[in-house]
């Protein structure tokens, strides 16, 4: 079991790892002959080589899904029960190997990396309770003589792409309630840092899930394709950006399948002139550069509203020289590297853009970054960015927080409600009547009030508003259970044989 995990340790960095697909309950090398580099990222090297699924690799494990999908059905939820509490104590148990993985491939420091396992082993606790969750409802006598029931019963197999920015515990948001709720599941994770979908897969093996209930393909779009045009798979989670998401529902439904395709963002965070200035600058700094900004929760533009404006961005500029920037595995770092050297480019690029646009720089990151070949840079502070601008309009996705200003809080709303993205937003006041008119008028799926990422509770559900989800049912929760179950309503009755009789009428209930 501890195989994977020893592929990942600090001292063989260096080394370059196979990483493969699993497949029916075991590791298989990828025959496509193609594949792609994972490195890490605090170092700038490469440390693995991650097979990428043909077609008929992906067909493999759809088929070996499908095989285990029609035992796997049967399963009583009383077994499915302790088979969960199996797998939440063994990823409890394993919290910090699954960070490591994180750490090691994606970059984000060990503290945020475990705290990503600890969010995603809420989901499967919830997932604990999965009898309660299918209970249906039971109508008796709702004609005479005939009860109607209704149940939950799952899709068959279904799949998961997910995005390189929580490589444990997006999956989990997926896999977990879809095999509580009987289905086999197919995971694409992220080709950038695949090993913790591996090492998952070895855990659930430990824990008695049946082969072929979970399994991962590596891939780029090929796989993907392949998983979109599926005709044995029945539904499809993705997270990731935007276009990918948009062309994933677009696919995936062509082809007939139920799909949540969850988005990018650009989530702001209104600051009112009322607000606790200390609070809010704290607030915005742990949401803007946690992770290094590479969340899709992330804080990316603050709206000062009113007078808030020079004290707050006074102080978050105090505040910033203090973020310790470093490798994720040093207990003292508190911001990572990004996930690739051109990812980190890109980000850093838009420093430029926005003071050719007209920001105004209060911090470059490009000057405090650490040296050396990690893939690091500092945080950034844009102030005076304008909605226009190119700096408002893209989700940067790394640690550049733009600040805008405006004069009322109706500007601010507006500002929200105008902006294509709807995933999370916060309020920063102290006035109750305000934050609770902002809840009204917001649009956008997950509010904060003086919450910077207000990321739901596992037994809430998780999801955007406009180009931030794309499908009807958001993730985990009440909805994930929803969106991974069918319903099927029975009409019932045992009537006397001697009564019955023909009779061509539409059936009446009174
Ligand atoms: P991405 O869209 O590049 O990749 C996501 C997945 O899609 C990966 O598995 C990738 O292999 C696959 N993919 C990439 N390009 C593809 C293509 N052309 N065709 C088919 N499949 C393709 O996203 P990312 O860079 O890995 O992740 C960051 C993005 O994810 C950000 O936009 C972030 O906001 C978003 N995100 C959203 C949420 C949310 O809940 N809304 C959560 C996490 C991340």
């Amino acid at each position: 079991m501890t195989e994977v995990a020893d592929q990942f340790t600090e001292e063989r960095a260096g080394e370059v790892t196979r990483i493969s697909h699993w497949i029916d309950g075991q590791r298989v090398e990828g025959a496509s002959g193609r594949s792609g580099p994972v490195y890490n990222p605090a170092l700038g090297v490469q440390t693995g080589e991650v097979d990428f699924a043909s077609v008929e690799e992906v067909d493999a494990a759809v088929q070996s899904a499908k095989r285990a999908f029609e035992s796997w059905r049967t399963v009583s939820l009383s077994r499915r029960t302790e088979l969960f509490f199996r797998i939440r104590q063994l990823v409890h148990d394993h919290a910090e190997d699954i960070a490591r993985f994180l750490t090691l491939e994606h970059g984000k420091v060990l503290s945020d990396a475990k705290g990503e396992v600890a969010r995603g082993l809420e989901v499967i606790e919830f997932c604990c309770g999965i009898p309660e969750l299918l209970k249906g409802a039971f109508s008796e006598q709702a004609s005479t003589g005939i009860d109607v029931y209704s149940i939950r019963q799952p899709l068959g197999v279904v799949a998961g792409i997910t995005p390189f920015n929580f490589p444990a515990m997006v999956p989990m948001w997926m896999w977990a309630p879809a095999i509580a709720c009987g289905n086999a599941f197919v995971l694409k994770p992220s080709e950038k840092d695949p090993s913790a979908s591996v090492f998952t897969a070895e855990l659930l093996k430990e824990a008695g899930l049946p082969d072929g209930v979970f399994n991962v393909v590596h891939g780029d779009k090929v796989a993907v394709d392949a998983v979109l045009e599926h005709p044995d798979i029945a539904a499809v989670s993705f997270v990731g950006s935007t276009p990918i998401a948009r062309y994933v529902y677009e696919t995936a439904t062509a082809h007939g399948k139920r799909v949540q395709a969850l988005g990018g963002a650009k989530n702001h965070m209104i600051v009112l002139p009322d607000a606790d200035i200390d609070m809010a600058a704290d607030a915005a700094v742990s949401a803007g550069y946690g992770s290094a900004g590479e969340r899709c929760m992330a804080v990316s533009m603050l709206v000062a509203v009113g007078g808030a404006a020079d004290e707050l961005v006074g102080a978050i500029q105090e505040r910033l020289p203090k973020v310790k920037v470093g490798s994720g595995l040093d207990p003292d770092s508190e911001m990572g590297p990004l996930v690739t050297r051109e990812h980190r480019d890109k980000v850093a690029s838009y420093i430029d853009r926005g003071r050719e646009e007209g920001a105004t720089v209060v911090a470059d990151g490009r000057e405090t970054a650490p040296d050396g070949g990690g893939f690091y840079l500092g945080v950034s502070l844009l102030d005076d960015v304008k909605p226009e601008m190119d700096v408002y309009k893209d989700e940067i996705f790394g640690p550049v927080l733009g600040v805008t200003r405006v004069d009322t809080y109706d500007e601010a709303v507006r500002l929200v409600n105008e902006n294509p993205y709807g995933n999370g937003v916060a309020i920063f006041t102290r006035d109750g009547s305000v934050a609770r008119q902002f809840q009204f008028d917001v649009k956008a799926g997950m509010v904060g009030v003086n919450v910077p990422i207000p990321v739901p509770v596992a037994y809430y559900s998780f999801g955007g508003w406009k180009s931030s989800l794309f499908g009807d049912l958001h993730v985990y929760g009440p909805e994930g259970i929803q969106f991974y179950t069918r319903g099927k309503v029975v009409t019932a009755r045992w009537p006397d044989p001697a009564t019955s009789k023909v009779d061509l009428g539409f059936p009446q209930t009174r």
